[in-house]
């Protein structure tokens, strides 16, 4: 590879930003307060649903004085919440508008699939920064402005890598799309156009990689040495990055991001979990009781950015469970690290007689199980009011199906010694279940509505 810049020194340091990346958290905090107090701010005085919730609530900007005040007398929201103030007032951000829509540059929506759709709006700056944490990722494993991102991304409304397009251009690489061609098209183009690094969700990835099977490319011969995901868990849990790395021949890295948010939390280079990207976002992590976790203990984060000011996220609950650790990483970085990136959604837990199971878990277990594959699905019931876990997994091409009873034995039992929860497993032949091309769909609950996680009302959002 032909290295086109001379600046080699400030190639070689493992960090974007170092200043930023290895700030003490005393000096982090420091800019944390003095951030959030300024989005609490600007949002008070410009957004109709800001400044209503926070006059409701007994407060005013002056009042948050320290990171305590923030945690204990701020609301916490949800999407319900901005989906309604965008209901009220003018289309499409209503009351939750905080900026007009001369300043917006870009708009973005949730996909809908569980109610009306919430409107993202991004502006310059906003996507700008959205872009520059994509950027810490990419630096952080060694990506530089001399190499090239393939696209496997068809330019729909999926805001995640959108953003990663942003990162790349803020990066300096080169950008080639893979949009408007079929999986075939992609790995033809890749031969043909030599990218460094591939962009995908981890499911596409994998994907691809069966097509490429039965077109006869052996995908480890290609240039592709990166890959780099989001949207769904996948290079953070070991079985999953194993799959796509051997498959790819490529190391495997992911950012965990919300499309309302901001590309919150670039990979740590250790490949086991993400970084906050402290500079534009702040994360608490709650319990079910809405008080903050310990460190290593699994919580809900609940976000704030300092990316989105069109329309501003303040204590936004984002439904994803991760397992915060502080301190310095082995990687150098200050930045807070979820370990084992994303570990499920709150509304996905699954809770056996007290025992709280992520599907993230299992999944991890399963790859662990000779003769099985990594396509499977988790169904979730009521039994004896307590969950019950069924999971249907693929058996690996060439396991003989005399052997698939076996597999699921081995399978059972591994998972009891691990997570001490009794789970059904049925194996079966491969190609059995349904492929998808941006995000699997993996988790089937047959539940009541309302079970899983569920953090009490208000103990987050009373002011005392
Ligand atoms: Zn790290």
């Amino acid at each position: 590879m032909v290295r086109p810049f001379h600046n080699d020194h400030a190639n070689a340091s493992p960090y974007w930003n170092p200043g930023m990346e290895t700030m003490p958290r005393a000096q982090l905090d420091a800019l944390h307060l003095r951030r959030i107090q300024l989005m609490i701010r600007f949002a008070y005085e410009n957004s109709p649903f800001y400044r209503k919730l926070y006059r409701e609530a007994g407060f005013t900007p002056d009042d948050i004085r320290s990171l305590d005040d923030f945690i204990r007398l701020v609301p916490v929201i949800d999407k319900k919440d901005l989906v309604q103030a965008q209901g009220a007032g003018a289309p499409p951000y209503g009351d939750a508008r905080a900026l007009p829509e001369e300043y917006n540059l870009y708009r973005f929506q949730t996909s809908g699939s569980t109610g009306t759709p919430l409107q993202i709006p991004f502006g310059y700056y906003s996507s700008a920064q959205y872009g520059e944490q994509w950027v810490y990722g990419f630096w952080a494993v060694g990506l530089r402005a001399y190499h090239t991102f393939y696209f496997a991304f068809n330019w729909g409304t999926f805001a995640g890598f959108w953003s990663a397009y942003w990162g790349v251009r803020r990066l300096g690489a080169t950008v080639i799309s893979g949009g408007g061609l079929d999986t075939k098209g992609r790995i033809n183009h890749i031969l043909q156009s030599k990218p460094d690094v591939l962009v995908a969700t981890p499911t596409y990835a994998l994907y691809m990689a069966e097509v490429a099977k039965g077109m006869g490319v052996d995908l480890r011969e290609t240039t592709i040495k990166y890959f780099y995901s989001a949207g769904e868990p996948g290079p953070s849990i070991p079985t999953t990055r194993r799959a796509i790395e051997e498959a790819w021949g490529a190391k495997a890295f992911e950012l965990y991001g919300i499309a309302e948010v901001g590309a919150i939390a670039p990979g740590c280079p250790l490949q086991g979990g993400v970084h906050l990207a402290e500079d534009w976002a702040h994360s608490l992590v709650l319990g079910e009781d809405g008080k903050p976790v310990a460190a290593g203990e699994v919580g809900e984060n609940v976000v704030t950015s300092y990316v989105q000011h069109v329309q501003p996220i303040i204590k936004y609950r984002s439904h994803d469970l991760v397992r915060p650790r502080y301190g310095i990483c082995d990687c150098g970085r200050t930045w807070t690290y979820y370990d084992g990136g994303v570990l499920g959604r709150t509304d996905h837990m699954i809770i056996i007689k007290g025992t709280n199971v992520y599907p993230t878990a299992v999944e991890a277990l399963l790859g662990d199980v000779a003769g099985l594959s990594e396509h499977y699905e988790i169904h979730v019931d009521t039994e004896d009011k307590s969950d019950s876990i069924t999971v249907k997994v693929e058996a690996a091409r060439g396991l003989p199906s005399e052997q698939y009873e076996k597999a699921a034995q081995e399978a059972a039992r591994l998972l009891y010694k691990s997570i001490m929860v009794r789970i059904g497993i049925k194996v079966l032949p491969p190609e059995s279940l349904p492929r998808y091309e941006l995000k699997a769909k993996r988790f089937f609950d047959h539940r009541p509505a309302g079970k899983g996680w569920v953090m009490r009302e208000g103990t987050a959002s009373a002011p005392r």
